[in-house]
């Protein structure tokens, strides 16, 4: 059985969705949870009500993960009220999807700032944090749109892909440390992200899951409550793809 108690964790993206779950989930297994969102101060604080139900500690936090200065600044502040920091995981993510010919250089630009250079931030500004503790646990959200590419998001599968690159290069860095460093690669995951997509696109994506099931925020949380979990400790550099076979 895992168990999170005592464990702090920053959670990016936490006011819903995929992060939503995430937090919860490490909540649900003892962690106190910093959650981390762009806009929605509402959201996030339906987030945290949750997660206090479950008797563990969370706190709201405002944090555009693409600007260095708020990532410095957010995880300064997370170590001052928690104490320290054990479990990151970089899910804060953003789609501007459009054919290569007619997409905007800002829309590749931002993509990329915030799901690749959003996740270099946040490993760079607990880096040494967790080389000090000698412990610690980063779990970062890919896409299987990261491994095979798709038409239309090239921004997005090339941030995604970086995000594997980085992955790998930081658990190399770390591992002599004991911090862990993975990647969970989510197929089609029902969110507000996914919800936007044409019709058409959705009926195309559950045809191509061997499972024949759209996943949940729940299914992707599982994954990465073991990646941050004790038991998990000799796996480092892994992508854990979790999609029903889409991607096989
Ligand atoms: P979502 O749009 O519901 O949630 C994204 C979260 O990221 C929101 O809480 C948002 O506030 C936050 N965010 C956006 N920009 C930010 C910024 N600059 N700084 C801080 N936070 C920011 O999306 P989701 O479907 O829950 O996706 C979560 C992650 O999972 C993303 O990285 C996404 O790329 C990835 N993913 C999702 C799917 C899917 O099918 N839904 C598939 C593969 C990967």
């Amino acid at each position: 059985m895992i168990n999170l108690s005592g464990k702090n964790a920053i959670v990016t993206g936490s006011s819903r969705g995929i992060g939503k779950a995430i937090a919860i989930k490490l909540a649900s297994l003892g962690a106190n949870v910093a959650v981390v969102y762009a806009g929605n101060r509402e959201k996030a604080d339906e987030t945290v009500a949750e997660i206090e139900q479950l008797g563990v500690k969370a706190k709201a936090y405002s944090c555009d993960v693409s600007s260095m200065n708020d990532a410095k600044n957010l995880v300064t502040e997370v170590i001052a009220d928690f104490g320290g920091v054990d479990i990151l995981v970089n899910n804060a993510g953003i789609v501007k999807d459009g054919l290569i010919l007619s997409m905007k250089e800002e829309h590749f630009d931002s993509v990329i700032n915030v799901n690749l250079k959003g996740t270099f931030n946040m490993i760079k500004s607990t880096y040494q944090h967790f080389m000090k503790k000698r412990s610690g646990r980063i779990v970062n959200i890919s896409s299987i749109i990261g491994i095979n590419g798709n038409a239309g998001q090239a921004n997005y599968a090339s941030a995604k892909a970086g995000i594997i690159g980085l992955t790998k290069s930081a658990a190399k860095e770390l591992a002599a440390r004991k911090v862990t460093v993975n990647a969970v690669a989510p197929g089609f995951i029902e969110t507000d992200m996914t919800a936007a997509m044409p019709e058409k696109a959705k009926e195309a994506a559950l045809a191509a899951i061997p499972m024949k099931r759209v996943g949940a925020g729940e299914d992707i949380a599982n994954a990465v409550a073991f990646l941050v979990s004790d038991e998990a400790s000799y796996i480092t550099g892994e992508v854990l793809k979790v999609d029903g076979g889409m991607a096989i």
